[in-house]
Parts: structure tokens; sequence; C-alpha cells
């Protein structure tokens, strides 16, 4: 007969995965908001998930070398190529397209548009969102501000209300049960504007002899900005990205803009390594923390 012995056991720890998803109302929104942040968490092991909600079919060609009617005849496709080269270099693990049509500027005949995510019921575009985040059980999700009044576009609008909807819903098991097991998603952030980057850039214009390509105007509405940030990530190293990504977005950028690349590339890179995040979501408690890492004291 034999002796039973005793099996030992060994209970793994198990920790969820990290992972950020991030949503964008165009393909290129990713490339100027916070691509140094993903491609920093991304190579520090961060799963990355993007979620772009339009197809950019609206858009300008901004960029004089490139026949603009040929590409505005196949915008969509030709967008759709350039935003897999762009989340290529920024990092992204994976891209989801909610496929809806670019809804234009507000009154434009595109926003009237019955497939344009402005015209979307808010209730079947928050439930894609929340099927993505019951899917990738992401801890961080990153969105636009309550307050966009220095572009208004309704895409932009419509991004921050699916992602409050989403983050709300995405929880609760009583929500949208056909969109999966309930997740609760631990933070949301709006991705912030860092007006400090844009002042030191000015400043390194003058220092260079450079012809700065920012007016007085402009400048005022730089000192008035109130740096609402709760987060600042350290993106050295990875401020490169930013450049690299948005001429990757070929058909939206002139790569002679003096506005987006004016500064030599290594300057540009280096000048203010910091993207900006302020937490929305569970509302914080008491005056900013000014923290530098999106997961702090996440389990
Ligand atoms: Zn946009």
């Amino acid at each position: 007969m034999s002796e039973a012995r005793a099996v030992p056991v060994s209970v793994p720890v198990v920790t969820e995965r990290r992972c950020i998803v991030t949503v964008h109302a165009h393909p290129d929104d990713e490339s100027s908001k916070g691509p140094g942040t993903i491609a920093r968490y991304r190579a520090e092991g961060v799963r990355t998930v993007l979620v772009c909600c339009t197809d950019g079919a609206e858009g300008d060609v901004h960029n004089p070398a490139l026949d603009a009617e040929a590409v505005k005849a196949d915008l969509k496709n030709v967008r759709r190529q350039e935003l897999e080269a762009a989340t290529a270099i920024i990092g992204y693990d994976r891209v989801v397209h909610l496929d809806y049509r670019d809804s234009g500027m507000a009154d434009s005949e595109a926003n009237a548009h019955p497939e344009s995510f402005h015209q979307a019921p808010l209730e079947e575009a928050t439930e894609k969102l929340v099927a993505i985040l019951r899917e990738e059980r992401p801890q961080v999700l990153i969105t636009y501000p309550d307050v966009q009044d220095q572009y208004p576009h309704p895409d932009h609008l419509k991004v921050h209300d699916i992602s409050m909807a989403a983050f709300l819903a995405s929880g609760d098991p009583g929500a949208f049960p056909s969109a999966g097991p309930a997740h609760q998603v631990d933070r949301l952030f709006y991705v912030t504007w860092p007006a400090e980057r844009v002042r030191k850039m000015h400043e390194m214009f003058v220092e260079l002899g450079l012809e700065s390509p920012y007016d007085a105007e402009f400048l005022a509405r730089i000192d008035a900005h109130v740096d609402d940030a709760t987060h600042k990530v350290d993106i050295t190293g990875f401020g490169h990205i930013r450049e690299l990504a948005l001429k990757a977005h070929a058909t939206q950028v002139d790569p002679t803009s003096k506005w987006w690349f004016g500064l030599p590339s290594d300057v540009q890179a280096e000048i203010y390594p910091f993207e900006h995040y302020r937490l929305a979501l569970p509302v914080p408690e008491g005056e900013p923390q000014d923290a530098s890492d999106l997961f702090e004291g996440l389990a």
C-alpha cells in the first residue's frame, strides 16, 4: 500500500498584467497627445491598446508635397495605413477601430452623416468601448478632458463622453451584460496640454536665432494657461517618438512645418521630457499630488 504523500502546492502570485487603453478621435491624435508615455510604458512591459473612434475621412491634406486630390479620393485607406505605421513607432500592441465616420467640424455636412461618430447613439458607442475594456482589463484609461474649448471638434467631445460612460459602466455587471464580464478600470486620466513645453520651445527658437512660429496672441494664451495636471510622466529617452509618429501621418502634417518641427530634432525631443495628465476618475481628494506614474499605488 503506497503511503499518501502531501503534494506541495505552490500558489503562484497572480498579478494582473498592466495595461493602458487610450481613446482617440482620429488617426494622428495618438501621435500628438501622449505618444512618449505609451512608448515608455510599452518599453516597461505594459500592454498598450489604442481605440481609434473614426476613420479620419474628413481630414484635409496638409502636406504640400502630396497630390491632395489623389489622396483625398482614398483618404480613409491612406489614413489607416498611416495609423498602422505611427502606432508601430509608438509601440501600441493593439489598435481597435470603432470605424465611425469622421464627423468633420460642427455644423458641416459630414456632421449630419448618419454613420458619423457624432450621430452615433451614446449607448451604442459606449457599449463598443465597454466590450474592449472588459476584454483587455486595463488599470488605466486615457481620454480627452471635459473642457475642450481650444479645439471643440465634435469627435473629440464624443471621445470624452463615451470614455466617461464606459468607465462607469464597465465595472457594473448589470450594464451591457452582453459586452463581457465586468471589469472596473482603476483610473481614468485626461491627457492635458503642457504649456510649459511650448514656452520652452519658444525660448529655444529665440535662443537659436530662429523665427518662432508662436505669435503674441498664442504666447498670451500660454501665459494664461493653468496647469491642472495631477501626473507628469517622465518621457526621457522617448521624446523623439512624437516627431517620428507625427511624420508617419504624412498627409496630416507638413514635414517642413515650423509649428511642429521647427527646432532641430534632438532639441525638440529633449526640451521638455514630460507629458501631462489629470486624474479625473475616481475624483481625487485634495490638491493635485504632482505624481509621476499613472500606476502609482496600484496593486
Ligand atoms: Zn482629432
